[in-house]
């Protein structure tokens, strides 16, 4: 009895979804998760919002990235550099790290761009949207998050990094859409909401593209996927 009460807890336990761990801890400032849950696996470390981005790249099935270039901005478990044919990582405050403003690679030169949580650390955030564009090939996409911007409708732009506010320069809000439009205008958006199993915790993320085929796979996928709308044509 006791051997099936362990078998049946280890079944309907959560579990990381990036290293198959079941024990969660408290994340940064001993803080819960949104749920009320302990949010940081403890054999990983992942938080939320890593198994629920890589929870899109699951879904998505790693298999397709094998052919793929990948260039990361700041490391994350949201993917696994052996998905790819070749890895890159950015990482601030080392010889490896990249402007985001002013990135030192040639156009077109990765297939996936992966920058989570890193925009609202840039000073010109729209500089690092066109030169993130300029890096991506025709045949990839950019993974792009940051703190949830459904919440607010309008991004807040307080001008310099506020230590009170995890030193963010500003806050995104649902309008970041349309700056996607005007700094991207030959990409298409895709808005994915996700969940993070072990927690509950939903979180957003967008892909930018200018491949028809990932806009498709990104929109098929068996989650909350929303085409942003296209602006309408001139004239
Ligand atoms: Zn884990």
């Amino acid at each position: 009895m006791r051997l099936l009460r362990k078998i049946i807890k280890r079944f309907t336990k959560p579990r990381c979804n990036v290293c198959g761990g079941q024990k969660f801890g408290l994340g940064p400032g001993e803080r819960l998760s949104a749920t009320g849950k302990r949010p940081r696996c403890k054999r990983c470390q992942s938080l939320e919002r890593h198994r629920a981005f890589r929870r899109i790249f699951l879904e998505l099935g790693p298999k397709r990235l094998r052919s793929l270039r990948c260039l990361q901005f700041s490391p994350d478990r949201t993917v696994d550099r052996r998905w790819f044919d070749s890895y890159e990582v950015s990482i601030f405050g080392t010889t490896s790290s990249l402007d985001l403003q002013r990135i030192d690679r040639p156009d077109h030169s990765y297939d996936v761009v992966v920058c989570n949580h890193v925009l609202e650390h840039v000073p010109d955030y729209r500089a690092a949207l066109r030169e993130l564009n300029r890096i991506l090939s025709a045949r990839g996409f950019l993974f792009l998050s940051f703190p949830d911007p459904s919440r607010a409708e309008r991004t807040i732009d307080w001008g310099y990094p506020d230590p009170s506010r995890h030193n963010h320069y500003r806050h995104f809000g649902r309008d970041v859409e349309e700056v996607f439009r005007q700094e991207m205008p030959d990409c298409q958006v895709v808005a994915i909401t996700t969940i993070d199993a072990a927690t509950g915790t939903r979180d957003l993320a967008y892909v930018v593209t200018r491949s028809s085929d990932w806009l498709r796979c990104f929109g098929r996928l068996k989650l909350d996927a929303r085409v942003c709308e296209q602006p309408a044509p001139a004239g």
